[in-house]
């Protein structure tokens, strides 16, 4: 696969049957509400399709049922897909009684917004796709023919409200969310899929295992890390600290604010002010909040003259950042608008940049091996000529020697890769990685990217052994992403049964009777001493309801403490599985828990 380019997922046989599925959909949902459904946008997703409408009234779960059923045999009845390219004013015709596609047929007239009323850099081409009697304004691509879905791989799973165009102030509308597979046992192993998913929702067990909370006065977006979440933020961190300085980075740190001029320089507020938080103005001069901490690590790289002896310099912060994202957008951890980043910035020399790369992926990969990530795939994203002076610097020379460098060293470094065109950032090429959980949910979670135009813009130089002045490169990185998103993904992979390094409690002290309440808090001072978080519970419950409250908030280790136990200077272990290890004196338990915690088993 190394160096393979894949299919994309919008080039495949599913997403043409999924997108289909969707209008097949939309035209079972036409004929329920003759007349008065209103329709939005249809598109294929991850896994499945969705289409928005404005119904009379809101769907119920029999609705659903329904529904499918008459897609089945809309399905079954073998109708073709039949593309056509028309005028705009032909279109408004077509869809004069449908408001939201108006609209939508505006945006493709005028250019610069597509169907689904996402921005486009293409010629406004509108055309329709038509199957039985419905008509959809829409650019496909879809199924030559109905038969193509197979109809007991189609299933509609849930209605959701959604904004249309994700804007709170627009109407409220009602999205109906399907599947659709090649075969009903594809289908079923979908769903059982999604069952687990939903055990391990992260929103579920962040609120469950009280990691975290959102709270309106604070506003959406902004997580509260409550004691346990700060715990594990606190323990990635400490890895990545341990990590970094092994591989000879130093740690800076850098305001939340800065002025106007630092943005423009860097080029954010040419590419990226659409993620960023409106300025506000202090003493006549206008400052923003920072959705990217690089600006502020080039300033610290050129706070002093630089030679070839100061290089590679890595700098690393875990710094906080503001995006905004549409609050339709937002998903628990997420998607969020304040997020703490494992960051770092490599300024490096020509010669020094495949090594320093790779030592980054190779940093990927053992952050993958601790945390058990068996899947991922690195895709190599790289410019589109199209993009040039909009989406990415514009300087083809050097993207293309840029991508070469990134390319070669992937390949000296036997890392297996996809590349994927049009999808770089705005400064340089990168690599995104994805990763799957433990139950085969993909996450899209950091990304290694090389910077071959800021630096310049930042006049940042070294001297070279030659003596002479050059620009440094500079790679960005964040292999643990956010403590956001990777918390949110560590939930989901582990089920909320953390290993012990992570797990915001290690051990819960049972104390059988009241008379053992104070030799289990020596034994926990004893652990907390040797570095262990421990609980004592000296509630009034019986020991077994003990055991059970501590395996629902799935810590690792129970230590149980009753009249043999507590003359012996032992603990009775159990573990959150249920398994019992028996008694074992308290210091051949500190001993194994230390370790295992050391070696983030
Ligand atoms: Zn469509
Ligand atoms: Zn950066």
């Amino acid at each position: 696969m190394s160096g393979s380019t894949v299919e994309r997922y919008e080039d495949s046989q599913l997403y043409r049957v999924r997108h289909s599925a969707s209008h097949v959909m939309a035209q079972a949902v036409l004929e329920m509400f003759p007349g008065q459904a209103k329709i939005a946008i249809g598109p294929a997703i991850e896994n499945g399709f969705y289409y928005d409408f404005d119904l009379p009234r809101p769907l119920t779960p029999d609705d659903l049922q329904a529904l499918e059923q008459r897609m089945r045999q809309i399905v079954e009845e073998d109708h073709p897909f039949v593309r056509r390219e028309l005028t705009a004013e032909e279109a408004r015709r077509l869809f004069a009684d449908q408001p939201y596609k108006l609209e939508l047929i505006d945006g493709l007239e005028h250019g610069g917004i597509d169907e689904h009323g996402n921005e486009t850099d293409e010629a406004p081409v509108i055309s329709t796709y038509s199957h039985a009697a419905f008509t959809d304004l829409c650019r496909g691509p879809h199924v030559q023919n109905t038969r193509e879905i197979n109809p007991h791989g189609v299933h509609l799973l849930s209605v959701a409200g959604a904004y249309w165009r994700g804007d709170e102030k627009r109407p409220m509308l009602q999205r109906i969310y399907g599947t659709a597979w090649n075969s009903p046992e594809e289908l079923a192993q979908h769903l059982e899929m999604l069952e687990e998913a939903k055990r391990r929702d992260h929103r579920k067990l962040g609120r469950e295992l009280e990691i975290f909370v959102f709270d309106d006065e604070v506003g959406p977006g902004l997580p509260l890390w409550l004691p346990n979440g700060a715990v594990m933020a606190d323990e990635l961190e400490r890895l990545a600290r341990e990590m970094e300085t092994r591989a000879g980075y130093v740690r800076v740190r850098t305001p939340h604010l800065t002025k106007q001029d630092l943005f423009v320089r860097s080029g954010h507020l040419l590419y990226y002010a659409e993620s960023m938080y409106p300025p506000m103005e202090m003493e006549g001069t206008n400052y923003y909040i920072k959705p990217m901490n690089c600006p502020m690590h080039h300033k610290i790289f050129g706070s002093k003259p630089r030679s070839y002896r100061d290089l590679p310099l890595r700098l690393t912060e875990y710094g906080t950042c503001y995006r905004f994202e549409k609050s339709g957008e937002l998903f628990g951890l997420l998607r969020v608008r304040s997020m703490q980043m494992n960051d770092a910035h490599i300024y490096c020399s020509e010669e020094q940049f495949e090594r320093e790369f790779l030592a980054v992926v190779r940093l990927y990969l053992e952050y993958f091996r601790i945390f058990g990530i068996e899947k991922y795939v690195m895709r190599f994203s790289t410019h589109d000529k199209k993009g040039l002076g909009k989406k990415y610097v514009d300087d083809e020379r050097l993207w293309l020697k840029t991508e070469e460098m990134v390319r070669s060293a992937m390949q000296h470094g036997n890392v297996p890769y996809v590349e994927v065109s049009d999808e770089a950032a705005f400064y340089g090429p990168k690599i995104d990685v994805q990763i799957w959980s433990a139950t085969g949910r993909e996450f899209s979670l950091a990304t290694n990217q090389v910077d071959f135009a800021v630096p310049a813009r930042f006049n940042l130089t070294f001297v070279n052994r030659e003596g002479k002045e050059e620009t440094p490169l500079c790679i960005h990185r964040a292999p643990l992403g956010t403590h956001e998103r990777m918390i949110g993904f560590l939930i989901e992979h582990y089920a909320g049964a953390f290993p012990l390094w992570l797990a915001p409690v290690q051990a819960a002290l049972i104390p059988i009777a009241d008379r053992h309440i104070e030799p289990a808090q020596r034994a926990a001072a004893r652990l907390a001493e040797a570095g262990l978080r421990v609980q004592v519970d000296d509630g009034p419950e019986r020991m077994n309801a003990k055991i059970r409250n501590a395996q629902l908030r799935k810590i690792p280790y129970m230590l149980v403490l009753g009249d043999r136990e507590a003359a012996e200077g032992a603990v009775a272990v159990r573990l959150r599985s249920g398994e019992d290890l028996g008694a074992m004196p308290l210091e051949a338990f500190v001993e194994r828990a230390v370790k295992e915690a050391a070696d983030r088993r």
